[in-house]
């Protein structure tokens, strides 16, 4: 029989830790979609260390999309456009490494690839190496990681919530243990108690990590106030793709409330 389409609690889960890494390191990064007069994004400068949780913000077209793109290595390699400055993942090419970038979309089912939920995490897992016979503990973590453990495997992926469709396509995401997870409003599309959902499966995921199981976070949301204890560190994009504020999130909303309003977001207080 189908699952129910509940929300179920998420527990905290450690199975997927991993080592210290995640160093995520932008300098002056411009980029000019071919077509386009002006950049959708300007000389933009950002420095996440390893395990940090950081709320990416600003108007809509603002480029906070394009930047995650650019998180992942794809901006200049598959898009066509004028590309300066760098990105580097713990040093090196953030694409150079399959999976060690993890993105997910706002549109629940966007990322889903196959008919069942155990294919669907294990699909990513299986042009990376990993062996066969460690493929099933690798599944069976990832979606224990996001609260997903209950749902039998043959699960038909059609079959789940929105809220569930989300955690599903993190769990895909974290099978691959990936040093960063990007998440493009994952919310956005939710009813409010599948957004709850899909945010427990975050806190899960990035609360007391402990000094081995970094994994540095960005999120995009226009919702800013469920998000605000989640996460350690706000930067805002302008609506000309320029970092205007990065900070502490408690110091960026004081400072910075009456500009948030004005974007458009949902600033808490
Ligand atoms: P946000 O996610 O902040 O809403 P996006 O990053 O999606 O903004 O887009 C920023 C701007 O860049 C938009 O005007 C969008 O149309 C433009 N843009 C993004 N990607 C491309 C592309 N590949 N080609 C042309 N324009 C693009
Ligand atoms: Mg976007």
């Amino acid at each position: 029989s189908p699952p129910a389409r509940s929300c179920g609690r998420v527990t905290l889960s450690d199975d997927v830790a991993v080592g210290t890494r995640g160093r995520v390191e932008v300098s002056g990064l411009t980029w000019r979609p071919f077509g386009r007069r002006e950049p959708v994004l300007r000389g933009v400068d950002l420095t996440l260390e390893p395990g940090e949780r950081v709320l990416l913000v600003g108007p809509s077209g603002s480029g906070k999309s394009t930047l995650l793109r650019a998180l992942t290595g794809l901006l200049g390699s598959v898009e066509a456009g004028e590309l300066s400055g760098a990105v580097t993942l713990d040093g090196t090419a953030p694409g150079s490494r399959p999976g060690a970038v993890g993105l997910v979309l706002q549109e629940p089912g966007a990322g889903v690839v196959a008919a069942t939920v155990g294919r669907d995490v294990a699909f990513g897992l299986e042009n990376t190496g990993v062996e066969r016979s460690a493929m099933p503990a690798r599944v069976a973590a990832a979606l224990r990681a996001v609260g997903l453990g209950d749902l039998p495997l043959d699960t038909p992926t059609s079959a789940l919530s929105g809220g569930q469709t989300q955690r599903l396509a993190l769990a895909g995401t974290l099978a691959l243990d990936p040093a960063v997870v990007l998440l493009d409003e994952p919310t956005a599309m939710l009813d409010p108690g599948c957004a709850a959902e899909v945010r427990e499966a975050v806190a899960a995921l990035t609360a007391d990590p402990g000094p081995d199981a970094a994994r540095t976070l960005v999120v995009v949301e226009h919702v800013l106030g469920p998000w605000v204890d989640l996460v350690d560190r706000l930067v805002v994009l302008s609506s000309d793709g320029e970092v205007v504020a990065d900070g502490p999130v408690h110091d960026v909303l004081a400072e910075r409330r009456e500009e948030l309003l004005g974007m458009g977001l949902w600033v808490p207080g």
